[in-house]
């Protein structure tokens, strides 16, 4: 993102105590508002803010192509497809254009670390919240270090 913000997330990722208080808040605050997994590479903003990691595929790029006709996940009968909602929410919002962003496959190395903090060391996509979509190019960055 910018000098600044990488030398606030090696500050914290240099001390574990304020590293796991960060990570507890960012868990605490995500999973009760968005349901959040800890994947540790957000894309909630190109998602309508609904997070895709709630699918039982981890689908990051659209359905799986099984959805119901009546929009339900081939895998859990019971609930709507994740696709599906956010595509709801996307249209609701005006956040189409924002579908549109290819993600990479999901980095399993950065699964339970703070996604502020990667977003701050530029390790994963920014916070967007225009309703346009906007390339940015990612450096190559080594994921934080184990705790
Ligand atoms: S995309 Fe990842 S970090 Fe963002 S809410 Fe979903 S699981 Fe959490
Ligand atoms: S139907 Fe939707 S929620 Fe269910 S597995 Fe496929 S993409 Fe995921």
């Amino acid at each position: 993102m910018s000098k600044f913000t990488e030398k606030i997330a090696a500050f914290t990722e240099r001390h574990p105590t304020l590293y796991r208080c960060v990570v507890t808040g960012e868990n605490v605050f995500k999973k009760a508002i968005f349901g959040c997994q800890d994947c540790g590479q957000c894309v909630l903003s190109y998602n309508a803010f609904v997070c895709c990691m709630r699918c039982p595929k981890q689908m990051r790029n659209g359905p799986c192509g099984g959805t119901r006709p009546d929009g339900h996940c081939e895998v859990y009968p019971n609930r709507h497809c994740i696709w599906w909602l956010i595509n709801k929410r996307a249209k609701w919002m005006r956040r189409q254009a924002k579908l549109r962003k290819y993600h990479v496959p999901v980095d399993r190395r950065l699964e339970h670390t703070s996604a502020w903090m990667n977003m701050f060391a530029g390790r994963i996509l920014p916070i967007d919240l225009s309703r346009e979509l906007h390339e940015v190019e990612l450096p190559k960055r080594e994921p934080p270090p184990k705790r």
